[in-house]
């Protein structure tokens, strides 16, 4: 067995990789009009979907050979899957930073046993303060649980608490300041995301897109902010440039990733719920990490949700060198960064709740 010291995953840009971003289903209770068709897409078979196991194991490799430093679980909706609790208390042992992004909507009763179990940080999605416009745009009418489930989050002691709203011309971006302002009354930090081409219905346009600067200066308006207009240069790894409130109320952020892509500092790389490994959110290309894990178990090892068996038959050393080979091959292979309004900008055949932001 070779000794798991770990050993920083470089891409061929020099970017070193140490943040796993793990969906771990595709399904949402959510239909969100620029994710997802009303009907929902077609759900993948529940023994295609990773196990818990499957995905601590991983989660454990990135970890112990390469240094990651953090994971997040994302979707789809992760906490529609069930006994998300187990998954965590799997995760947590392994000391890196454990965050998910949500729609926020099972938060009510399940924020303290996340806690718990060893969650640290959350990111909640939330496009609209106003009843109707987050009925249309969500399909569901569920504006006061996922409030509800922000407070659960912060009663909860998740810090920090983000929000995640994706700005769409002409439907929600007349309401930022009112978001902006929503964040500050609750102390968490709003994340502005710029439309991206990864909707179900390839309906994406450049006229959708409200430009980061744009986004600023409306928040500026109402809340002035630290050092605007000046723009900060770079900006860490971080994906969203982040803006201090002048009056000492927290901060907001834009995560530009159509008009100021930051992947010259990406460190990003993804699992989907079925186990491909991708480079980039919109990579083209996938690695098929199921494929090694269960290379020996039959699939009806599997129990009902997908909670399988401890390890897949294979001796584990073989298994990990075989995941720590995949994956520090995959990320040979990692490119400079996506070409989004170029010519040669392919959208991947997959939409967003298919990879998990
Ligand atoms: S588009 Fe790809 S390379 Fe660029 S920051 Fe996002 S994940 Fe990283």
């Amino acid at each position: 067995m070779r000794r798991a010291v770990p050993i920083p995953l470089i891409d061929p840009f020099d970017r070193r990789v140490k943040d796993l971003r793990i969906s771990i289903t595709d399904r949402c209770n959510f239909r969100c009009t620029y994710c997802m068709p009303a009907e929902g897409m077609k759900w993948l078979p529940r023994d295609e979907v990773l196990t818990y196991e499957e995905i601590a194991r991983i989660a454990r490799v990135c970890v112990e050979r390469f240094g990651f430093e953090a994971i997040r679980l994302t979707g789809g909706e992760p906490l529609v899957r069930s006994h998300i609790v187990r998954l965590v208390e799997l995760l947590a042992p392994l000391g890196a930073d454990l965050a998910l992004t949500t729609n926020g909507v099972k938060l009510p009763e399940l924020a303290h046993d996340l806690v718990a179990a060893g969650l640290q940080r959350i990111n909640v999605s939330l496009d609209s303060l106003r009843r109707e416009r987050f009925l249309a745009l969500t399909r569901r009418d569920e504006l006061d649980r996922v409030i509800a489930g922000i407070d659960a989050a912060l009663d909860a002691g998740l810090a920090p608490v983000k929000l995640n709203t994706v700005v769409i011309r002409g439907v929600n971006d007349d309401e930022v300041a009112e978001l902006a302002g929503f964040g500050r009354d609750r102390g968490i930090g709003v994340r502005f995301i710029e439309f991206m081409p990864l909707d179900a219905d390839g309906q994406w346009s450049t006229n959708q897109v409200v430009p980061a600067e744009e986004i600023l200066e409306r928040v500026h308006a109402e809340y002035p902010l630290v050092g605007w207009p000046r723009r900060l240069e770079g900006h860490g790894v971080e994906p969203a440039q982040r803006f201090a409130y002048a009056d000492g109320r927290g901060d907001v952020g834009v995560i530009a990733s159509v008009t100021e892509p930051f992947c010259e500092s990406c460190d990003r790389v993804r699992v989907t719920a079925e186990g491909r490994f991708r480079t980039c959110l919109f990579a083209v290309e996938e690695f098929d990490l199921r494929a090694i894990l269960r290379s020996g178990a039959a699939p009806d090892d599997l129990g009902p949700d997908g909670l399988g068996p401890a390890d897949s038959g294979l001796a584990a050393p073989d298994l990990d060198d075989r995941l720590a080979d995949a994956i520090a091959a995959a990320v040979g292979t990692k490119w400079a960064g996506h070409s989004i309004g170029a010519a040669d900008f392919v959208r991947p055949d997959r939409s967003m709740s298919q990879i998990g932001g």
